[in-house]
């Protein structure tokens, strides 16, 4: 028998995790992980207000093997919790995945370690017990998981174990990103499953558009925007360009630009790159003030390969597509300061891209209050963080308990999401004869996007396209 369980991203967007058990002929049973997610934001808290990151709602131990489909926290970032409660087996990936992950888990467990001293803090201060006896993990939980991952390429037919063949297809959503295609078999039923992990984008940027992939009998598809339509984007060159002008040459002014390390600072910098070449940028230093950042960007020019065939074609006329003349990667926080208190015209990429926590924030304290300045929002700002308030026009914003005056123009301009919208997805599903597919499963969704897409999946000839609820349990 073959069952699949949903453990998380089951009518929220974070939190992946999906169990396929074997249970074979001769009894015994193999039990393979899809994702191990960590869920952020509101699905973090469950209905008493605990940390739903704490209980798994299976045994580590009996895991056998995991499978990720690509780095980010949301389906990675369970990792090192999982190997600290007993999980031996190993973690297959891409080579990519695996390197992103070194880095991407040491941060969180940073923040994690930070969060929790944080409130051992405050608690003794109040006078009540902490919230947590310990951090959800630390940095020497990421290092013992580590060791576990080994990777397979895109394309690879691998046999797992007896009865299970994996196969990676490029998912095109980030670096490494793959749609995981499983052959099972219990001894006495084939099953083919294909898990979509997070689909990417039909449209130019670094990465190539999201590959087809095998006949699958069942499909797990995401269902991020399933209900929407991404607006089509401006030529980002263009874009850019007036920005840095407006800024850096009429005013005189420093461009702070908040943005995710990974991802969109390596788009911002390709983009820069482009102009640089072109002799168009004008003659600003520009500072790459993250060290998760300044890691992820020599990840990406590692995996060059994995660039789609246009970017391929440029890397031979330029071996370095991050890196131009004026651009200085910043690790130390002594440099970060002394960026800080300069006044000449620069342009300030850093982490984090709704301007919640990391050096950005320094740098906005320092540069809002000046007119001169220009705030370059580049992603999507959630509700209640400083860069929707700064968006939404607040004249004064709190920062480090601060009162600052916003006295430097927001600006906003966007880059290409990761995730494709509906069309995109509906496009990427079109590799399947519908007819085959015994049950599509929608997941990573809310509720709303999730059934819109479930229309559009059944309107596509699919017979059956289900929402599972997290604790779900279905035979294939
Ligand atoms: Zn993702």
């Amino acid at each position: 028998m073959i069952t699949l369980t949903f453990h998380g991203a089951a009518g929220t967007v974070t939190g992946s995790k999906h169990l396929v058990e074997l249970k074979r002929a001769d009894g015994s049973v193999f039990r393979l992980l899809l994702d191990c997610g960590m869920f952020q934001g509101e699905a973090l808290r469950d209905g008493s207000g605990k940390d739903r990151n704490r209980r798994f709602g299976f045994n580590p131990k009996s895991i056998d093997a995991l499978v990720l489909s690509h780095a980010h926290i949301d389906h990675s970032g369970l990792i090192p919790r999982l190997v600290k409660e007993g999980f031996e087996g190993t973690v297959w990936c891409t080579p990519a995945t695996r390197d992103l992950c070194a880095i991407m888990l040491e941060d969180s467990a940073r923040i994690q370690e930070f969060d929790f001293a944080f409130d051992l803090k405050r608690a003794a201060r109040q006078g009540r017990e902490p919230q947590e006896k310990e951090p959800l993990y630390t940095v020497d939980d990421v290092k013992a998981a580590m060791p576990l991952f080994q990777t397979i390429d895109y394309g690879e037919r691998f046999q797992l174990t007896e009865g299970i063949e994996l196969t990676f297809t490029d998912a095109g959503h980030i670096l490494g990103s793959a749609a995981v295609h499983l052959a099972l078999d219990d001894g006495e039923r084939a099953v083919r499953l294909s898990f979509t992990g997070d689909v990417g984008r039909y449209v130019d940027r670094l990465l190539p558009e999201p590959m087809p992939f095998p006949q699958a009998d069942y499909l797990i598809c995401e269902s991020t925007y399933g209900d929407r339509d991404h607006a089509p984007i401006a030529e980002a060159e263009e874009e850019l360009l007036r920005h840095v002008h407006a800024v850096c040459v009429e005013q005189g002014g420093r461009l702070i630009i908040p943005a995710f390390s990974i991802g969109k600072t390596q788009e911002i910098l390709y983009t820069l790159n482009s102009l640089s070449n072109a002799g168009r940028l004008p003659r600003v230093p520009v500072f790459v003030d993250s060290p998760l950042a300044i890691s992820a960007t020599e990840i990406s020019r590692r995996y060059a390969e994995l660039f789609r065939e246009a970017v391929r074609a440029e890397l031979r006329r330029d071996p370095d597509l991050f890196s131009f003349h004026g651009v200085e990667f910043v690790r130390s926080p002594e440099r970060s300061k002394q960026l800080n208190g300069m006044k000449r015209p620069c342009i300030v990429i850093a982490a984090s891209g709704m301007m919640e926590a990391g050096r950005v924030r320094h740098h906005l304290l320092h540069a809002l209050p000046d007119a001169a300045n220009g705030v370059l929002a580049v992603g999507f700002c959630a509700h209640g963080t400083l860069g929707a308030e700064l968006l939404d026009g607040a004249q004064q914003v709190r920062i480090f308990g601060e009162r600052v005056p916003v006295r430097a123009g927001i600006r906003r301009m966007e880059f290409y999401s990761a995730h494709g919208d509906r069309n995109e997805v509906m496009r990427y599903l079109g590799c399947q004869d519908p007819a085959q597919v015994k049950r599509v499963f929608l997941v990573h969704g809310e509720d709303g996007p999730r059934a819109a897409l479930k229309e559009l999946v059944v309107k596509a000839g699919f017979p059956d396209a289900h929402l599972p609820k997290r604790g779900e349990t279905c035979v294939l």
